[in-house]
C-alpha cells in the first residue's frame, strides 16, 4: 500500500487513475458532471487481479482493456461522421464505459510541455512567463515562472549564440501566444500548437482552466480532472485505433476484410500502433511506508496502461478467441474460452433463454 501523502501528490505519475461517478456529454465534450464524485484506482492492481483470476478456478475475469475492445466493436458499426452525435443507446454506454474507467487522458497522453502567454501578470503584479513540462510517464520535469525581464535576457543572448538544446529554442517559440508542445495520439510527430486551438478542445468555455496559467497546471490532481473533458469525436476515434490494432495482431484475416491487406503487414502495423500508444509510459519505482521497494508502470493516460496490458498479453503465450456475444477479440490461457467475460456469458445464456421460450 502507498501512503496518503503519496496519493495526494502522485496519483497520475503514480500509476493510478481518475474516475467520477458521473459523466456527460456537454458541448461535444466527455467530462465529469458537475458535483460528481471523484475516485482514484489503479489500473495495474486490477490487471494483476484478473491475471490471478484467468489462470485460477474462477475464470471470466477479462483484463481492463476488454471492455474496451467490447466498446470498439460496437462502435465499429457507425460511420466517422456520426460520432460527433452518437445513437442514444452508444452514448449511454460510453458514459457507462467512463463512470467504471475514467476518461483516457487524450490531452495529458501527448503533452510533452505547456507555456503561457508573454507578458501574463503574475498575482504579485509582475509580469511573468511560465512553462510546465513533463517526462514519460506523466513525471513533471519542472514548471517555472520567470519575470519577462529574464526571457528577453534569454533572447538576446541566443543571438550571440545559437540555442544550445531543442528544449531551449522551443521556450522561446512557445510563449508568444502561449501554447503546448504535444504528440497527438493519432499522430507519430511532435506539434506545436498554440492554447487557443489545442488547449479549449479539453477545456470547454466556462471551465477555470479554460486559460491556465503553464505554471499552476497539476495533471495529477482531482481539479485538473474535475474541469477536464475529452471531445466525443477524439475519444471515439482512439477507442477505434486501439480496436484496430488489437484486432490486426489476433485477426489479421478479420482486419484485412476491412482494409485489405495482408499478414505480416497488418500485424506489424498493429504492433507499430500499440508500441507508440504504450511508449508514453515508464517504469516507476517507490517505497511503501514499510520501506519495501516496488516498481510499477505509471502513464500519464489510460490508452499508455491499456497498450502495456496488450502488449504483455499479446506475449503472454495466450490464445486469441472471439467472444460469441459481443464480437471483440480476447486472450485467453483457457483453451476453450467462448466469452470475453463473465457478463457476456451471462448475457448470452439470457439470449438463448428467451430465444428458446419464443421459439415454443
Ligand atoms: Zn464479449
Amino acid at each position: 500500500m502507498v501512503s496518503d501523502d503519496e496519493v495526494l501528490h502522485n496519483a497520475v505519475s503514480g500509476g493510478r487513475w481518475w474516475r467520477f461517478d458521473r459523466y456527460v456529454v456537454d458541448q461535444g465534450v466527455i467530462r465529469a458532471a458537475p458535483g460528481a464524485a471523484a475516485f482514484q484506482y489503479e489500473p495495474w492492481s486490477m490487471y494483476e487481479q484478473a491475471r490471478r483470476r484467468r489462470g485460477g478456478a474462477s475464470r471470466g475475469q477479462p483484463a481492463p482493456y476488454q471492455e474496451l475492445l467490447q466498446l470498439g466493436a460496437r462502435l465499429e458499426e457507425i460511420e466517422y461522421e456520426r460520432f460527433e452525435a452518437l445513437p442514444r443507446r452508444l452514448e449511454k454506454l460510453v458514459l457507462a464505459w467512463c463512470r467504471r474507467n475514467g476518461l483516457l487522458g487524450l490531452l495529458p497522453h501527448g503533452l510533452v510541455m505547456a507555456a503561457s502567454p508573454e507578458g501574463e501578470t503574475a498575482s504579485n503584479g509582475n509580469e511573468v512567463w511560465s512553462w510546465a513540462e513533463w517526462h514519460a510517464g506523466g513525471r513533471l520535469r519542472g514548471r517555472s515562472a520567470v519575470p519577462r525581464s529574464t526571457r528577453q535576457q534569454a533572447v538576446a543572448d541566443r543571438t550571440k549564440s545559437p540555442p544550445a538544446t531543442v528544449r531551449r529554442s522551443l521556450m522561446e517559440v512557445l510563449p508568444q501566444e502561449g501554447g503546448v508542445l504535444i504528440r497527438p495520439v493519432q499522430d507519430h510527430g511532435h506539434l506545436v500548437q498554440p492554447y487557443t486551438a489545442e488547449w479549449a478542445r479539453y477545456f470547454p468555455a466556462g471551465s477555470s482552466l479554460a486559460a491556465p496559467r503553464a505554471a499552476d497546471l497539476d495533471m495529477e490532481g482531482e481539479g485538473f480532472w474535475r474541469d477536464y473533458g475529452e471531445p466525443v469525436y477524439d475519444f471515439m476515434r482512439c477507442i477505434l485505433l486501439m480496436y484496430w490494432s488489437f484486432l490486426s495482431i489476433t485477426a489479421p484475416e478479420e482486419m484485412a476484410k476491412r482494409e485489405g491487406g495482408a499478414y505480416p503487414t497488418l500485424a506489424q502495423s498493429g504492433y507499430y500502433e500499440l508500441n507508440e500508444l504504450a511508449s508514453v509510459t515508464s517504469l516507476s519505482g517507490y517505497l511503501s511506508d514499510s520501506r519495501a521497494r516496488g516498481v510499477r508502470w505509471a502513464s500519464p493516460s489510460l490508452i499508455g496502461h491499456y497498450g502495456v496490458m496488450m502488449l504483455t498479453d499479446l506475449a503472454g503465450g495466450n490464445r486469441v478467441r472471439v467472444c460469441d456475444h459481443c464480437g471483440a477479440p480476447f486472450l485467453s490461457a483457457a483453451y476453450r474460452a467462448s466469452y470475453c467475460s463473465l457478463q457476456c456469458r451471462s448475457a448470452a445464456r439470457k439470449r438463448r433463454q428467451r430465444e428458446g421460450h419464443a421459439g415454443t
